[in-house]
């Protein structure tokens, strides 16, 4: 029987449900996952489409393993062209929502058109229904989850949009349970289309092709989690203590990527968080259960709870504003959920804000009257409801750094901190070399996710050690790093439990036993099917008019010296951004403008599906 994996094609312009088969041949190429969703979404939508009209698809994926009994295999994730980018847009998130996806019988959900007005869909392996979402309208994304497992019952879960979404704010979020699909804008996209949310009532229910053989790889799994050290810790903290870390050696980003350390970071370190937790969830099946929960007891922030903050969270509501309150940034992450937006792009939105008011460029009559201080965290929490509901000066930050930035004007632009146009991570790129060029090559934008560079965090020396200041000799790190990231997320896999002994060898076998294609499991098929999603995802923003000029990092990175309060880094810059993409695209086999080669794509298996590309160039 050939591998087939089966979509739901959902139109919301002519109410219309079609279940459809995937051609086995783009299964084999792909497996599933990112590298489907990459695929379809290259070959189904034309290029220069408005990422917010109604010909943009939104692509819901899960991957092969999710709902089966491997753990941290259940993750989702969305591609579809980012408001916020104009390119390539893909988006992760955990919780159940992929193993339900599974459970209902598909691997994809793609959504065409525009609802003439506010709709949800009930999804069940029956039928797909449409709802009318006048009534979940403006609710928050924790409201409107209650409100659908109310009506649908307790074998529900939902994907839905908060205000944020509805409002287009560009960088708003997909959310199920307390997790995110939150970069890229993917809410946005949603939020155009008037779809408030997908709710999916299952039993579970999973086939593998090898039942027996996928039972043992899963329980070897299962051994080899429990034996690793870096699993426990992961168990422990979450990433709840990353600060620790990233301050210590001078890469946590202070006052809009001015700084790499934080005064005073010991006041927030996961020691800290770790005394206002009150418990842990995780993602379907998945024991390392690493959300962290928080709940703000006293204090002007008594109430505050939320399933986070995450570092990337933690990071955000800190330093940009050179804040120490954990409490304000529990705060800020709940809002940012309820909300449906993105703790990472608002949080540089309103970096950008206080250093714009700080050089005198806006002042109180921008800001709706207020006065943005450094260390004043209460501002920046009015400013996250102000930005998930467009309201005022919230409005303008809602655009994200680059739109807000011109529509300022006055030399705004220079304080923009982006790739891509979408904000940046909690890695400081002048004392994070390879993060930065991950970043500034990422075909989403500025994403550590993309191709997180453990060698420079955590001294990970694979495939070799490197020196984190290092520029072009290290473009082969952030190449494997990319390729790994991607090849992972066909599964779709989480990224941290790469490092607890089982990846690759038993994920190649796990995809074996659980579709029938023997080559899955061969690790020079595994390799190879890194490179090739991003070479899709590369040729989908080259069709789009990206290039060379667009692999960038912001000009401070590259012209100003970064300042630490005595870690390594001091006066560092990024020196070497020619050089770096001359190597860069050499090692990749695209041409000195960033765009794959038609003998590169016909190497991957990928002519036919490009061929359109260079027909036109
Ligand atoms: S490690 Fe954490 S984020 Fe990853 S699947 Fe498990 S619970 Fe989810």
């Amino acid at each position: 029987m050939p591998y087939e994996q089966r979509l739901l094609r959902v139109n919301l312009s002519r109410r219309t449900a079609v279940v459809e088969t995937i051609p086995p041949a783009l299964c084999e190429l792909f497996v599933g996952g990112r590298g489907m969703g990459a695929a379809l979404l290259y070959s189904e939508q034309r290029p220069s489409v408005d990422p917010l009209g109604e010909e943009n698809r939104l692509i819901f994926m899960a991957g092969p393993l999710a709902g089966t009994q491997a753990q941290s295999v259940s993750r989702w994730m969305v591609c579809t062209k980012s408001p916020l980018t104009n390119g390539y847009a893909r988006s992760v998130a955990g919780a159940d929502f992929g193993a339900w996806l599974r459970f209902a019988g598909y691997d994809s959900i793609i959504v065409e058109g525009k609802s003439a007005s506010p709709v949800y869909l009930h999804i069940t392996p029956e039928a797909c229904k449409f709802f009318d979402a006048g009534d979940l309208w403006g609710k928050d994304s924790l409201r409107t989850q209650e409100l659908l497992n109310e009506r649908h019952g307790g074998k529900t879960r939902v994907a839905c949009i908060g205000p944020g979404g509805e409002r287009l704010v560009r960088y708003a979020a997909i959310v199920s349970g307390r997790r995110t699909a939150s970069r890229c804008g993917v809410g946005a996209v949603m939020g155009s289309k008037n779809l408030k949310a997908l709710a999916i009532t299952t039993e579970r229910n999973v086939r593998v092709f090898d039942p027996v053989g996928f039972k043992k790889v899963a329980a070897e799994q299962g051994r080899l989690f429990r034996a690793s050290g870096q699993f426990k810790e992961h168990k422990e903290w979450g990433t709840t203590a990353t600060q620790n870390v990233t301050n210590s050696i001078g890469i946590f980003p202070t006052r809009n990527f001015r700084y790499g350390q934080l005064k005073n970071c010991e006041k927030i370190y996961g020691e800290e968080y770790r005394k206002l937790r009150t418990g842990d969830f995780g993602c379907y099946n998945c024991s390392a259960r690493c959300g962290k929960a928080h709940h703000v007891k006293t204090g002007p922030y008594a109430g505050a709870y939320s399933e986070g903050p995450e570092y990337e969270s933690i990071w955000v509501f800190t330093g940009p504003i050179d804040s120490t309150s954990i409490e304000a940034s529990i705060r800020a992450d709940q809002l940012c959920d309820d909300l449906g937006i993105d703790t990472i792009s608002a949080g540089n939105s309103i970096a950008l804000a206080y250093e714009l008011y700080e050089h005198g460029i806006i002042d109180s009559k921008d800001t709706d009257g207020m006065e943005l201080v450094y260390g004043d965290h209460e501002t920046m929490v009015k400013l996250i409801t102000k930005i998930g509901l467009r309201e005022g000066f919230g409005s303008i930050l809602g655009e994200g750094v680059v739109r807000a930035s011109r529509i300022i004007g006055r030399g705004a632009q220079a304080y923009a901190i982006h790739a891509k146009g979408m904000e940046l991570p909690a890695y400081e790129p002048r004392g994070a070399k390879s993060h930065g060029f991950n970043y500034a090559t990422s075909n989403i934008g500025a994403s550590h996710c993309y191709g997180y560079a453990a060698q420079e965090v955590f001294g990970v020396p694979l495939p070799r050690p490197i020196n984190r200041f290092d520029e072009a000799k290290n473009a082969d790190i952030v190449i494997g790093n990319q390729d790994g990231t991607a090849t992972g997320e066909v599964g779709i896999i989480c990224a941290f439990s790469k490092g607890w002994g089982w990846y690759p060898t038993n994920f190649g076998s796990l995809l074996a036993a659980a579709t029938g294609v023997e080559r899955f499991a061969d690790p020079a098929f595994l390799q190879r099917l890194g490179e090739r999603i991003l070479n899709i995802e590369r040729a989908f923003n080259v069709r789009e008019g990206f290039g060379r000029k667009d692999d960038r990092l912001p000009t401070r990175l590259l012209s100003e010296p970064l300042h630490t309060l005595g870690a390594p880094g001091e006066g560092e810059m990024v020196r070497e951004m020619e050089e770096f993409l001359d190597r860069y695209y050499e090692l990749r086999g695209w041409t000195a403008d960033g765009a794959p080669t038609p003998e590169k794509l016909a190497e991957l298996g990928l002519a036919e599906l490009t061929k359109d590309l260079w027909a036109k160039r």
